[in-house]
C-alpha cells in the first residue's frame, strides 16, 4: 500500500511538473500570426518614435552619424567599448585605401560589480584608469604626431540623448547598470574629466551606441549593410534612414541625405508580446520595472533568469528536485545564460551535461533524466520565444525601410550586421533567429537579405567614426 501511495504521489507530482511545463509553453507561444502583429506594431512604434520626440516607447535616436566608412579612413585612433560587464579598449591602425584595418590592439577589463551600482565618478575614475595603461603601450608603429592629441571612439551602449556626434546626456541605465548621478549628465564630459584627473591626453571624437558602431563597422566591410542588430547582455538595434523621413530632425539635411537612428528598441512593448507571470514578476524585482520589456525577455541577462523563475515554481508546488527546495535555486540571476545555452545544447544520452550543470550552479545532485528532460524543454520554450520576438523587430525595421518584399525586377541587398554574446554563443537561438527571419520573409525576398556576424564590430566601427569626425581633419578642412 506504501508504495502504491508512493507512486501516486509521485505520479500526481509529474502530472504537476508538466501542467506548469505546458502552460509556460502556451503562454510563450508565437505563432507567425503573432509574430507579424509584433513586427507590424514595432513599424508603427518606429514611425511614431522619428515624428516626435517622447512619441514613443522607442526613442529612436538621433546618432549624428550621416556617413559612414567607406574605407578611406586613415590614422591611428582609439576606442572604448563600455556596455555590459566587461570593457574593451582598441587602438586601431587605419590604413586609408589599400591598407584597411592594418593593426589592431584590444584588451578588455572586467567592471567591478561594485562599480555598476557606485557613483559616476568612481566608475569613470576606474575606467580612464585602465585606458591609460592601455595607452601606456603604445609601440613604435603607434607613433603619434608630437603634439597632436589621441582621438578616442567613445561606445556607449545605454540610452543616450545625442547633442553632437561628440555629446550626450544619460537618459537611463539598462542592463544591471545603476549610478543615479550619472543620469542626465553628459557621458564624454563624465568620461573626460576623468580622463583629465588620470593625466591622460585624450579627447572625445565621437560618442555611439555599440549599435553605431557594429553598424559603422559593418558598413566598412560592406556596402550593403544598411541594418545593425545586437543580441548580448542587452539588445538593441540600429538602421540608417533617409534624413528628410525624421519629422523631428530640424537640423540641416546631410549630404547624404540619411541619418543613422539608435532605436532602442529594448523598450519596445505592445499587447502581441506574450508575456508570462515570470515575466511580470521578474520585471517587478528588477533594476528598472516597467522599462526595457522587449529586451526582459530576448536578452542574455534575463533568460537563465526566467528558467530560474519557473524552475522555482516547479520545485515549490511540484517538488521537481523533492521534498525540500533547493536553497541556491533562490538566488535570483544565478543560472546565467550561457549556463542555460549549455544545458540546451547537452547531446549527452543522459543529459549528463544538465546534471553536472544543476549540481555545479544550484547544487542539486542525482537529478532523474525525466528532470533533466524537462529543464531542457524549458530551456527550448524560453530561448525560442526570444529568438522568434527577436526576428519579428528584424523583420519590423525591414517592413519600415520598405525591403521586406521585392519589387518586380529590383533586387536590392540590404545586409544586416548582427553582433553580442547571446547571438554568437548560443548556436539555437541564432538558428532561431535564422529561420524565423526567413520564414517570415519567404521565399525570393528572403535571398535578397542576409545576416552578418560582425564579431567585435562595434570598437573598430568606433574607432571609425572618430577618424571621420577627427578634429584634425575638420581643422584641415576648413
Ligand atoms: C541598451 C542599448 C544597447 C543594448 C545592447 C540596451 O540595454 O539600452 O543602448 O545598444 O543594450 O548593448
Ligand atoms: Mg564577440
Amino acid at each position: 500500500a506504501l508504495i502504491v501511495r508512493h507512486r501516486m504521489r509521485s505520479t500526481g507530482r509529474w502530472a504537476k511538473v508538466m501542467a506548469i511545463l505546458n502552460e509556460v509553453e502556451e503562454k510563450c507561444a508565437t505563432p507567425i500570426a503573432k509574430l507579424r502583429q509584433v513586427a507590424d506594431a514595432m513599424t508603427v512604434e518606429m514611425h511614431a518614435g522619428l515624428a516626435s520626440e517622447g512619441g514613443s516607447k522607442l526613442k529612436m535616436i538621433i546618432s549624428y552619424v550621416d556617413n559612414l566608412p567607406n574605407g578611406d579612413e586613415k590614422g591611428v585612433f582609439y576606442a572604448l567599448d563600455l556596455g555590459g560587464t566587461n570593457f574593451r579598449v582598441l587602438r586601431v591602425h587605419l590604413g586609408g585605401k589599400e591598407g584597411r584595418v592594418v593593426k589592431q590592439d584590444v584588451a578588455e577589463v572586467s567592471i567591478p560589480p561594485h562599480l555598476m551600482l557606485g557613483t559616476s565618478h568612481d566608475l569613470f575614475d576606474y575606467i580612464a584608469e585602465e585606458l591609460a595603461k592601455f595607452v601606456a603601450t603604445e609601440g613604435e608603429d603607434f607613433h603619434l604626431a608630437s603634439g597632436r592629441q589621441r582621438e578616442l571612439g567613445f561606445t556607449f551602449s545605454f540610452p543616450v540623448r545625442q547633442t553632437s556626434i561628440a555629446s550626450g546626456t544619460l537618459i537611463k541605465w539598462t542592463k544591471g547598470f545603476s549610478i543615479e548621478d550619472a543620469v542626465g549628465e553628459d557621458v564624454v564630459a563624465e568620461l573626460t574629466k576623468a580622463m583629465e584627473r588620470k593625466g591622460l591626453n585624450m579627447r572625445v571624437s565621437a560618442l555611439v551606441n555599440d549599435t553605431i558602431g557594429t553598424l559603422a563597422g559593418g558598413r566598412y566591410d560592406d556596402s550593403d549593410v544598411a541594418v545593425a542588430v545586437i543580441l548580448g547582455t542587452g539588445t538593441n538595434a540600429a538602421y540608417v534612414e533617409r534624413a528628410h523621413a525624421i519629422p523631428k530632425w530640424h537640423g540641416p539635411l546631410p549630404k547624404s541625405e540619411e541619418m543613422v537612428i539608435n532605436i532602442e528598441w529594448g523598450n519596445f512593448r505592445s499587447s502581441h508580446l506574450p508575456l508570462t507571470e515570470y515575466d511580470h514578476a521578474m520585471d517587478y524585482e528588477s533594476l528598472n520595472p516597467g522599462e526595457q520589456i522587449f529586451e526582459k525577455i530576448i536578452s542574455g541577462m534575463y533568460l537563465g533568469e526566467i528558467v530560474r523563475r519557473v524552475l522555482c515554481r516547479m520545485a515549490e508546488e511540484a517538488a521537481l528536485f523533492g521534498d525540500t527546495i533547493p536553497e541556491k535555486l533562490r538566488t535570483p540571476f544565478i543560472l546565467r545564460t550561457p549556463e542555460m545555452s549549455a544545458m540546451h545544447h547537452d547531446q549527452s544520452s543522459d543529459l549528463r551535461n544538465v546534471g553536472n550543470k544543476l549540481k555545479d550552479i544550484l547544487g542539486i545532485s542525482n537529478t532523474s533524466l525525466k528532470t533533466r528532460k524537462v529543464i531542457v524543454e524549458l530551456c527550448n520554450i524560453v530561448s525560442t520565444r526570444g529568438a522568434r520576438l527577436a526576428a519579428a523587430g528584424v523583420i519590423g525595421i525591414l517592413k519600415k525601410l520598405g525591403r521586406d518584399t521585392v519589387g518586380e525586377g529590383e533586387k536590392q541587398k540590404t545586409v544586416i550586421a548582427m553582433d553580442g554574446g547571446l547571438f554568437e554563443n548560443y548556436h539555437i537561438f541564432r538558428q532561431c533567429l535564422y529561420d524565423t527571419i526567413k520564414e517570415m520573409l519567404g521565399e525570393g525576398v528572403s535571398d535578397s537579405v542576409r545576416i552578418v556576424h560582425f564579431n567585435d564590430g562595434s570598437g573598430v566601427g568606433a574607432a571609425l567614426l572618430a577618424s571621420s569626425h577627427s578634429h584634425y581633419l575638420q581643422v584641415n578642412e576648413q
